[in-house]
Order: structure tokens, then C-alpha cells, then sequence
């Protein structure tokens, strides 16, 4: 039996208005009483994390507050970045990293990724990595190798102690947002692989303990059958956590699948 506690992210991306990031926040808070079974944490827009944190301290949610990127800078003449501790100061204390459309839109790369991972450790905030191969590279069964190169990249310098912050995020970057998901058992072997090269980099404790989320198309009808394999702690959610209905019953589902034997 897996003892790893399931962790969703809704990642909300460029999407929503202030109002509309406070609604859905308001509703998710009320709707999301299973924070002893699974763990949750939502990443809206900068502007709005304030008040969104202040929507979910409100009703006392167990819903946690992240921010979709960062600078690893502490400070300076950095136009336009934002710090971890302006992050920390608004309530925050999640960062996702190496999202796919940080890595393949806006251009970063391992080593700025490393940067962030190394920073927001340091500074004691909890991160989700993300990880994923493009469709070209899955096709040429490169699947894995892409995968262990970007968690190694990502994870050096982060020490077995400090992994009990991180979760890495496997999100294979042709399901984002396109309505195609991983079959099951695609993203199990791929989740499998990612767990054997943290042994391979760490240890078997660390490995067993890390919690692997799946990203890419997850909605409530697949949600199941995905987090019930071994290696899948979760999912990182984007269309679907917009709309609280789908992303409850998505954190229903991990709720569930905790301590499914596997
Ligand atoms: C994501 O943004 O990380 C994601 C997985 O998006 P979607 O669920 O829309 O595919």
C-alpha cells in the first residue's frame, strides 16, 4: 500500500478575472472538506493570489496557495519578475517550476529551472517540478530519457532531506490542454521510470516517498482510473480546475484513491 498522500494542483494559468479567481476559490473552499485524505493547492494569476489566499483563510480551507513561477532572484533589477519572498508575503507557499509552457513558450531551460528549484528550497517553499516530453520525442521513444534528463537537471544540488518539499509533476506535453490523455498504463510506465531514477539519483526511500503527479487532459471521467495506479500520486489539473464542479469531484477522486492498495 502506497502511503504517499494525494496531491492535486489546479493550475488556473492566464485565465480569469480577480472576481472570478475569488468565486472559484470560495466555492472550492466550501466544496473540499477531504484535506486529511489528499492535499490541494490552486495557482492563480499574480494579481490575484492576495485575494484568493484571503478567499480560502476565510472559510479556514486546507487548500493551500501557489504561484505559477517566480523569479530566483531575492531582489534587483529584475523588471517585471516577481521574488519568492513578495510570494512568501502574500501567502504563498507552493511553486510550480518548469511548467511546459515556461520551458516551450516563454523559453526556459534546466538550468534556470535548477536555479528555481535550489531558490524556493532554500527559501522554504514547497515546489512542484514539471516534467514532460514533446510528441516528437515520445515518437521517437525518447520518452524516458527526456524525463530522467529533466529531473536530473532540475533536482542537482537538492539534497534526499530537501525532497520532502518537492513533488514532481509528469506532464506529458502533447495531453496539455488538448483533450488527449496518457492511457493509463502510458503514464504508469512513464511514472514508474521517473520513481526509479530518483532511487537511481537518491535513494529507495526517497523515491518511494516523492509523489509523482500526472498532468495533461486529467478531467473527472478519467481521474480514476489514473490515480489508481501505483505510481500515480495525483494530478497537476488545468482546464478542469476552472470549473469548481469538475475540480472538486477531481480532489474527491484522490481523496478516494488514498490508500488504494498498490
Ligand atoms: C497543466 O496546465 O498543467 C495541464 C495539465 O493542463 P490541462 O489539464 O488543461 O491539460
Amino acid at each position: 500500500m502506497s502511503a504517499r498522500k494525494p496531491y492535486v494542483g489546479g493550475n488556473w494559468k492566464m485565465n480569469l478575472n480577480g472576481s472570478q479567481a475569488v468565486d472559484l476559490a470560495s466555492k472550492l473552499a466550501d466544496g473540499f472538506t477531504a484535506g486529511d485524505q489528499a492535499q490541494a493547492t490552486v495557482f492563480p494569476a499574480f494579481p490575484y493570489l492576495e485575494k484568493v489566499g484571503q478567499a480560502l483563510t476565510a472559510k479556514n480551507s486546507a487548500i493551500q496557495l501557489g504561484a505559477q513561477d517566480f523569479y530566483h532572484q531575492p531582489n534587483g533589477a529584475f523588471t517585471g519578475e516577481v521574488s519568492l519572498d513578495m510570494l512568501k508575503d502574500v501567502g504563498a507557499s507552493v511553486v510550480l517550476i518548469g511548467h511546459s509552457e515556461r520551458r516551450h513558450v516563454i523559453g526556459e531551460n534546466d538550468i534556470l529551472i535548477n536555479e528555481k528549484v535550489l531558490a524556493s528550497l532554500e527559501a522554504g517553499m514547497e515546489v512542484i517540478l514539471c516534467i514532460g516530453e514533446k510528441i516528437e520525442q515520445r515518437e521517437a521513444n525518447q520518452t524516458d530519457a527526456i524525463n530522467t534528463g529533466q529531473l536530473g537537471y532540475g533536482l542537482a544540488g537538492v539534497s534526499g532531506e530537501q525532497m520532502a518539499k518537492v513533488t514532481i509533476a509528469y506532464e506529458p506535453v502533447w495531453a496539455i490542454g488538448t483533450g488527449k490523455t496518457a492511457t493509463s498504463q502510458d503514464a504508469q510506465n512513464t511514472h514508474q521510470a521517473v520513481r526509479r531514477a530518483l532511487a537511481f539519483l537518491y535513494n529507495d526511500g526517497v523515491a518511494n516517498a516523492t509523489r509523482i503527479q500526472y498532468g495533461g487532459s486529467c478531467k473527472p471521467t478519467n481521474a480514476a482510473e489514473l490515480f489508481a495506479q501505483a505510481d500515480i500520486d495525483g494530478g497537476l489539473i488545468g482546464g478542469a480546475a476552472l470549473k469548481p464542479e469538475d475540480f472538486l469531484a477531481i480532489l474527491q477522486t484522490a481523496a478516494e484513491s488514498a490508500g488504494v492498495p498498490a
